[in-house]
């Protein structure tokens, strides 16, 4: 349903298709670095913008809603808002559908549509945990642990694709919050089949995230397989390892969104070049967890919408050396003390420069570290403090949000801190 339209008949048309990360990103940064010079469609089925990321805290804090409406943010960055769902792409036509039979044209699109999750495993022993919506069973479960109703939890990463952070946000709060309430003999274990926790974010923060569970009384199985086989029971893989069990919580495994006149990887993921461009098709973007890049995250999903609002904006005349894709990855992981920070550049090449820090690394310190979108969501939902723990686990930081998140819809980028 199109609403609040602006006409910029003369200008190339540019159709973003999600209204989540790298959507929003893109959007953002067009709006930088070429907004007289196009005219941006957002098209997105939900109407409201929700840091994913965050939904990892909310069994342990009530707090205010979150999030924004996608049309307000649309119309704020001068692009037209259509609330609805692609369907198919026939790119001969330069012609979007929606599920509603709808027809949108472009001259450029952009496919930010995400990943599709997928549950591992269904049983009422399983929790898992996706987004704010799992929070209140989440809630559930601590309060059956605290009550001593269950006392063994595994945290179980599935095989294949899957978000980084959540559960190792999930089994060091859960363990904190078991010692804040003096609740002893509770058995925490966190089955992976990374070969170190966290390895992506390279060896010295995958050895301090080793460190910070077995602080916190997490057992931890690497280059493990966890399947919840029957009632009470999970299987280890390999050798014949299991324990016992009250509850698992998993997170979904992602696959790719198979679009309708796209070709894409085996897998469903949509295959791009450094640039964003995806494969064999003028004229198409994808950024995100839609692309074959294998690491899932938010931050990396606003690097790929960087890299392709960059090509776009060279490509209209902007004065830009548009910049290929250059992945570092920045995680926030929340262990009900304070936070810690880590980076790592994961572009090839760059050596291991894993950084870990209870400072904060980048400025807004937020989860999704987007260039755009961190000042963006800071100006957005409060400060960039506001979407981190409150109180005692808040980081001092003595950087003013007005150094990078300005007035008149300059939100400012996202800045690397240097390190003390
Ligand atoms: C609990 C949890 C914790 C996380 N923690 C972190 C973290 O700490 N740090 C971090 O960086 N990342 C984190 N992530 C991962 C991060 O949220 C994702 O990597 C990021 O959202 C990916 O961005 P995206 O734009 O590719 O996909 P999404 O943000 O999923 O957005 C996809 C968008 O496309 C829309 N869409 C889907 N299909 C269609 C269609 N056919 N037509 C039009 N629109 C469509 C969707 O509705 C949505 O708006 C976490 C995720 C979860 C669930």
């Amino acid at each position: 349903m199109p609403s609040r339209a602006i006409h910029k008949p003369s200008l190339p048309r540019v159709v973003v298709a999600g209204g989540g990360v790298a959507g929003l990103e893109t959007l953002l940064a067009l709006h930088a670095l070429a907004r007289d010079r196009v005219d941006v469609t957002v098209l997105a089925p939900e109407l409201r913008f929700v840091n994913l990321s965050m939904a990892v805290d909310q069994p342990f804090k009530p707090k205010r809603g979150r999030g924004f409406r996608l049309e307000d943010t649309a119309v704020e960055l001068g692009a037209r808002w259509h609330h609805g769902v692609l369907d198919h792409i026939e790119h001969e036509a330069h012609r979007v559908f929606t599920r509603d039979g709808e027809e949108l044209p472009y001259d450029m699109l952009v496919l930010a549509v995400g990943a599709h999750p997928e549950r591992e495993w269904q049983s009422v022993d399983v929790l898992t945990y996706h987004g704010g919506h799992d929070g209140p069973s989440y809630e559930l479960l601590l309060h059956h642990l605290l009550e001593g109703q269950i006392s063994r939890v595994a945290f179980v990463k599935p095989a294949g694709a899957s978000w980084p952070l959540p559960l190792y946000d999930l089994a060091l709060m859960t363990a904190a919050e078991c010692a804040r309430h003096g609740r002893s003999g509770v058995e925490l274990s966190l089955i992976t089949p990374e070969e170190e926790p966290l390895g992506m974010f390279g060896a010295a923060a995958s050895a301090k995230v080793r460190e910070l569970l077995e602080a916190a009384g997490v057992t931890l199985h690497t280059s493990s397989y966890g399947a919840p086989t029957h009632r009470g029971w999970l299987e280890i893989s390999p050798g014949e390892r299991g324990m016992r069990v009250d509850r698992v919580i998993t997170e979904p495994r992602l696959a790719g969104p198979r679009l309708r006149g796209i070709a894409c990887a085996a897998d469903g993921f949509i295959q791009t070049d450094a640039h964003g461009r995806v494969i064999g098709l003028d004229d198409v973007f994808a950024a995100g967890d839609a692309t074959t890049f294998p690491v899932k995250q938010g931050g990396l999903a606003a690097q790929e919408a960087d890299a392709v609002a960059e090509a776009i904006a060279a490509s209209v005349g902007a004065e830009i050396e548009p910049q290929p894709f250059h992945p570092i990855l920045r995680g926030v992981l929340l262990t009900g003390g304070p936070a810690r920070y880590m980076r790592a550049d994961i572009s090839g090449g760059a050596g291991d420069d894993s950084t870990i820090s209870r400072e904060a690394l980048w400025w807004p310190p937020d989860k999704i570290s987007g260039r755009y979108l961190a000042p963006y969501l800071s100006s957005q939902v409060g400060e960039a403090l506001d979407v981190m723990p409150q109180g005692e686990d808040v980081i001092p930081i003595e950087i003013p949000l007005e150094s990078v998140a300005s007035s008149t819809l300059g939100f400012g980028e996202l800045t690397d801190l240097p390190l003390s």
